[in-house]
């Protein structure tokens, strides 16, 4: 199984270096290959019944063949096949050497779309020329349900399916069974061998979902099996902070807010509690939709952090939203005695030095920056607390760097992309997840509509009359500034033409990426206490901001945005009394763009909403699949299959409770599997 391609008959140093590129170094490879589909070509249509426009098999002898030249000098190769009903033509542009490999007489198959040029014909078909008339059930390209693979330069169809043919049949037997013989009963799952042979040589298409089924079973069974032997040997650990929680912490906490909880927020403030009690480090992830409340419960552990004398930190994507974060949280601890400091990419260098200084004297409580807070040589040794906001927007290895700097900090991450739990339990690996369901009381609807572009006047007068009514607004660009040809909406080309017309009378301002960071917060500052009305920007707004009297949010060429990135710019606004707006401008180019805002229209619901867009664009997108390390699957799909998933992870973390070291002689199989595939990248499993 391990065998190098290279040294498989017909394959060689050339064809290995091609087949590389497809990801395949190994016998193995090659038998794990997966088709990307199959075509039945098992029935032979008599040729006096084929109709134009289908597609079809066909089985005779080749009776005429010759290469011509058309009028406009095209070379056409053509041949002419019959059986005992008739006779087809087919034909191959630009090809005159294929005239060498037939020969009159030779019986053929052929497959493809029959198409009428004078006579029925075929073009470019696929081919198999016959060695003895009936021969043709051994073949693997003809007369029978036939694989197709994902290609790549100098490796044709013909080429992988013989080799692989080769392989299957010199090496199946030696493939091993992983999955235990009683959890193969209890689901109904094929021998791997059978499995293996069908997915790419299915004597029936029954026997295709079968395989499938078995594979993608087997494949997800390995990976939660892995997940659960790391996050066993996690509950043994007792490295990590523990942190000391007298009285009734969460009472004296909550009478300290403006609010109510909601049951949500409460029992995540409980978990969070019990985990950061214990002596073993938290690892804890609270997925809520935005505007959830999640601040709250970072809040809280913070709170808990500092009355155990230790320091506690707060890492987010952006400065806008670090310095929205300094102000709300400095608001609440601050009063306390609580020494609350910024440290982001734009602080200046003396600040960035005193800061240092400070947090290695313990002298700061609560540290929030950017991921300036990873790239700085600071010590963060004395902190018994990492809360991560929107994580999603973080890679592993950021993640991974903060926590080596605080070696047994409890980690809290939070994020507002919601996904279905099992899902979310096999991304986020060993983590444990806490989800807010509902939004707190009292939050008014918000109003969701598209108009085509041609209306945004329209659309810029109800933004007036809003301001009018002393409320603001966003307007979202997908650019800061104009590039190409493209005719999108630019941050910056946009602001200068309202500023100059529609909103000559209205306090507006620009917020983007680029600017400076002590502009930015000036205009954050300044947006916040209302003296700015309508702010032009670009996602950066997405993430985190909260500003309560915002009714209106207009997103300008909306097609250009994920579902899930729809819905967190909509969640910036709905936040406060009074009754709010999101518009949508844009002049969609696919059906596909249409059906999107539709969905976005019709559903406020952050988890179906991110349901459908895992479903159009595939979880690597939204998960960042690649950031977080989770191993490329072969066969499963995470989205389509999460049915399966979630049977293989139930089935695997019963097997690891009862074997924790995967000991027992009926699991020896699969523990062997576990480790081929994943040793070494155990650690991806971690936050750290
Ligand atoms: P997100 O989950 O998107 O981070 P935030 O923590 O920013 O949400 O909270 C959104 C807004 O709701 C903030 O203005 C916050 O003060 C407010 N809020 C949070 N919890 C409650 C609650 N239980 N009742 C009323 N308002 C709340
Ligand atoms: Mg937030």
């Amino acid at each position: 199984m391990a065998v190098d391609v290279r040294y498989i008959k017909g394959v060689g140093p050339r064809k290995a270096s091609d087949l590389s590129r497809l990801g395949i170094k190994t016998a193995g490879d090659l038998i794990y290959y997966m088709p990307r589909r199959h075509e039945d070509r098992s029935r032979i249509e008599p040729i006096e019944k084929l109709k134009a426009g289908e597609i079809a098999t066909v089985k005779g002898k080749i009776v005429r063949h010759g290469v011509w030249k058309s009028k406009k000098g095209v070379l056409i190769y053509e041949m002419v096949v019959s059986d005992k009903t008739g006779s087809v033509h087919c034909v191959w542009y630009n090809q005159p050497y294929l005239k060498r490999h037939f020969a009159v007489g030779r019986d053929i198959i052929l497959h493809g779309r029959i198409e009428r040029f004078r006579n029925l014909q075929l073009a470019h078909p696929d081919y198999e020329i016959l060695d003895r008339e009936d021969d043709y059930s051994a073949s693997v390209n003809m007369g029978r349900i036939v694989p197709i693979y994902p290609l790549t330069a100098n490796i044709t169809q013909r080429y992988l399916r013989s080799i692989i043919a080769r392989i299957l049949g010199e090496n199946l037997r030696h493939v091993k069974e992983a999955l235990p013989t009683y959890v193969r009963a209890r689901h109904k799952l094929t021998d791997i061998r059978f499995a293996l042979q069908n997915i790419h040589f299915p004597h029936k298409i029954e026997n295709l979902r079968m395989a499938y089924h078995r594979l993608a079973f087997e494949e997800f069974m390995v990976l939660e099996t892995a997940l659960a032997l790391v996050k066993r040997k996690r509950a043994e650990e007792t490295e990590g902070v523990s942190h000391e929680v007298k009285g009734h912490e969460i009472d004296i906490f909550t009478r300290m807010l403006p609010f109510k909880l909601t049951q949500g927020q409460m029992n995540a403030l409980k978990e969070v509690e019990q985990d950061m009690r214990r002596p073993k480090t938290m690892n804890r992830l609270i997925q809520g939709d935005v505007g959830s409340g999640k601040t709250v419960v970072a809040m809280y552990a913070l709170f808990l952090t500092i009355r155990n004398g230790l320091q506690g930190v707060l890492m987010v994507p952006t400065e806008t939203l670090a310095q929205q974060h300094y102000l709300s949280v400095g608001e609440f601890f601050m009063p306390l005695g609580i020494n609350v400091r910024l440290l982001i990419g734009s602080t200046e260098k003396k600040e960035k030095e005193r800061i240092k200084t400070e947090l290695s004297e313990g002298a700061i409580d609560i540290i929030i920056g950017t991921h300036s807070l990873i790239q700085e040589d600071i010590s963060l040794d004395k902190a018994g607390l990492i809360v991560v906001d929107e994580q999603h927007k973080f890679g592993v290895s950021q993640r991974s760097m903060l926590k080596k700097k605080g070696a047994k900090a409890d980690i809290l991450l939070m994020t507002a992309t919601p996904i279905p739990r099992t899902l979310a339990l096999t991304a986020y690996g060993d983590l444990d997840i806490t989800s807010i369901k509902e939004l707190p009381e009292g939050r008014q609807p918000i109003s969701t509509f598209w108009v085509e572009d041609s209306r945004k006047d329209k659309v810029y007068k109800f933004v007036k009359e809003e301001v009018a009514k002393g409320h603001q607004a966003y307007i979202v660009c997908p650019r800061i500034e104009e590039e190409g040809l493209e005719e999108l909406s630019s941050a910056k080309g946009l602001f200068e033409n309202l500023r100059k017309n529609e909103f000559a009378d209205i306090e507006i301002r620009l917020l983007h990426g680029r600017m400076q960071g002590k502009v930015k917060e000036s205009v954050m500052r300044d947006f916040k206490k209302n003296k700015i009305s309508v702010l032009v920007s670009t996602v950066l707004v997405e993430v985190g901001i909260d500003v309560p009297n915002v009714t209106v949010m207009v997103i300008e060429n909306a097609d250009r945005f994920g579902l899930s990135q729809l819905h967190q710019l909509r969640g910036r606004i709905g936040r406060g009394e009074h009754r709010s707006y999101c518009i949508l401008t844009c002049r969609p180019r696919t059906e596909d763009a249409k059906r999107r805002l539709e969905a976005f229209e019709n559903s406020a619901d952050g988890f179906e909403l991110a349901e459908e867009d895992l479903l159009i664009r595939g979880p690597g997108d939204i998960l960042g699949t690649r950031q977080h390390g989770l191993p490329g699957l072969r066969f499963g799909d995470l989205i389509e299959d999460r049915g399966i998933l979630e049977e293989a992870r139930k089935e695997a973390f019963e097997l690891v409770e009862g074997d924790s070291g995967l000991r027992e002689e009926r699991h020896a199989e699969l523990r062997e599997a576990v480790i081929a595939r994943y040793k070494g990248r155990m650690k991806f499993l971690n936050v750290g």
